[in-house]
């Protein structure tokens, strides 16, 4: 085995590794895009919403790309980004300790070269999955080594064109100002990025005090000694009914629809290089089949967090149970059932995922309706259909929006949508650790090369102009061509 110490004796030496291998690599690169104003304000070249991961590495693949004036707004605070310190209730990270997730192409900024850094190569060997505190805590000292500069307590409420620009509407305590211009907008704003909550029309009208979804912010504690109604057995589910069971409630029943708990995890099987980088290549029927296969085999919780809940004795597992109705009963909740039963319980926490819906987004308005979707670009066979599928938006190769067919809305083609919502154009490279380097290359080359061509008059213009002199004169002569070879012309003659 490796001494550890003789890699990474600490995180300053990993730090300086970092430092060097940047250096090394020409990281980032000079800012050679054209500066534009609006109204006699300047307009930034690049906003980047969202300053988790993906928003991180989208960064950080700009900076490498030479694009430099971007900014990174967030509306939650520091250290608080995304789900792994909110509502993630995982003891550990499904996906392996070893992949290289927003590391784009650098060792030193691994999350294993992080880990050995500070706790060494027998712990590394010994770690199974990695804690989830620990994944966020790796996080803020990817953004803190590169110095991505996350402005936290903003919030961007609105997006609408501006001229050739867009105009951004923005909140929050950390808000520089009321509005910014920008050329291009990244919406890095993670799995419910483009949606929201899945919250099931048979909720109805229940009191928001019995029910919560699992991404809200839900008392545990509260729910000690009491029934709780679990639906669904994704991995939120089980991770949220874990809390309740640690917590103490009473009893957990899971009231999963599909008549049996999906066990194999498709897409985690056929994850390659090929995947990443070929899916959004791939004509619509192909894209439309693998992703449809996927939602409709569904992924199975993880082998440890079923296990979590299954050694409580007081966890239940109800197969083939949809739900058609939730009411009030009491100071509880009735549950009925498709089957015409019905189950009492005092609280209900829906493991019900998230949708993929531009209309659920507020940062559109009402110009959400403008974004193409699947719907609108794709008919599947009779025998493919996916309602939810249909509603992701139909994207560019470069992550961008389009505008339904006879909208005036160009303006969405400067929108990038590098998060979940991208997964039906892009497959999983948008958030999902395994593919986001690959998402954030194509991002990055897109963009670069998107500027250029915009600019292209200003470029040429470069070119034009440009005279600093490579061959300063005194490197050579202007010699007398010789005697001798003006007499062999005369012969020739
Ligand atoms: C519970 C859970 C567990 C997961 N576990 C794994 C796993 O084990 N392995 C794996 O590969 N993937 C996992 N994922 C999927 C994926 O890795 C995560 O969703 C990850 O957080 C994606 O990173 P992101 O940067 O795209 O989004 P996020 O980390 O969610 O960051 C998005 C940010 O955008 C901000 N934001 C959104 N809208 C606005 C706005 N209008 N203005 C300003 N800020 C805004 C939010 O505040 C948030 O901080 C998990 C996802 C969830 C939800």
């Amino acid at each position: 085995m490796t001494d550890d110490t003789s890699l990474d004796p600490d995180l300053g030496a990993l730090e300086a590794r970092v430092a060097r291998d940047l250096e090394d690599l020409c990281r980032p690169a000079a800012d050679w895009v054209a500066k534009r104003s609006h109204e006699g304000r300047p307009v930034t070249d690049v906003v980047i919403v969202g300053g988790g991961m993906c928003g991180a590495l989208a960064w950080h693949a700009l900076a490498v790309h030479g694009i430099r004036d971007v900014r990174v707004f967030d509306r939650a605070e520091e250290g608080r980004e995304g789900p792994w310190l909110t509502y993630a209730r995982m003891e550990t990270l499904r996906s392996p300790k070893h992949l290289t997730g927003p590391a784009f192409g650098m060792g030193a900024l691994t999350f294993r070269a992080w880990f050995r850094a500070q706790f060494g190569e027998d712990a590394w060997e010994a770690l199974d999955k990695i804690p989830r505190p620990m994944w966020m805590d790796y996080l803020m000292w990817y953004r803190r080594v590169l110095g991505v500069p996350v402005e936290n307590g903003v919030a961007v409420e609105r997006i609408a064109p501006a001229g050739p620009y867009l105009r951004l509407t923005l909140s929050g305590p950390g808000a520089p100002s009321d509005e910014i211009i920008c050329r291009k907008l990244v919406m890095a704003t993670g799995r419910d990025g483009t949606g929201g909550p899945n919250i099931p029309d048979f909720v109805g009208d229940l009191p928001r005090s019995r029910w919560a979804h699992s991404a809200d912010d839900i008392d545990f504690a509260a729910l000690k000694g009491r029934r709780v109604v679990v639906i669904g057995v994704g991995a939120s589910a089980m991770d949220n009914a874990a809390e309740a069971l640690e917590q103490g409630a009473a009893e957990v029943r899971f009231l999963v629809r599909r008549k049996e708990m999906p066990r194999i995890n498709k897409m985690m099987g056929i994850g390659s290089p090929g995947f990443s980088c070929g899916y959004g290549a791939l004509p619509d029927e192909w894209r439309w089949r693998f992703m449809r296969y996927s939602f409709v085999t569904q992924t199975p919780p993880p082998r440890g967090s079923t296990q979590r809940v299954s050694r409580h004795p007081n966890a239940y597992f109800h197969f083939g149970k949809g739900i058609a109705g939730l009411e009030p009963r009491g100071e509880g909740v009735r549950v009925r059932l498709s089957d015409g039963s019905a189950l009492d319980t005092d609280f209900v926490v829906l493991g019900t995922g998230f949708t993929v819906d531009p209309m659920a987004r507020t940062e559109f308005g009402p110009a959400a309706d403008d974004i193409e979707l699947w719907t609108h670009a794709y008919t599947p066979p009779p025998d493919e259909r996916h309602a939810d599928l249909a509603n992701f938006p139909y994207l560019n190769r470069d992550f961008t929006f389009r505008p339904r067919r006879g909208r005036d809305a160009d303006w969405l083609g400067h929108v990038y949508c590098y998060n979940y919502g991208a997964t039906a154009s892009q497959g999983k490279i948008s958030g999902d650790i395994p593919g986001i380097s690959t998402g954030a290359t194509i991002l990055a080359q897109a963009l670069a090369a998107r500027f250029y061509s915009e600019d292209v008059e200003r470029h040429w213009q470069n070119l034009v102009d440009y005279d600093t002199p490579e061959i300063l004169g005194d490197e050579y002569r202007d010699d007398p061509w010789p005697a001798a070879a003006e007499a062999e012309t005369e012969v020739g003659r």
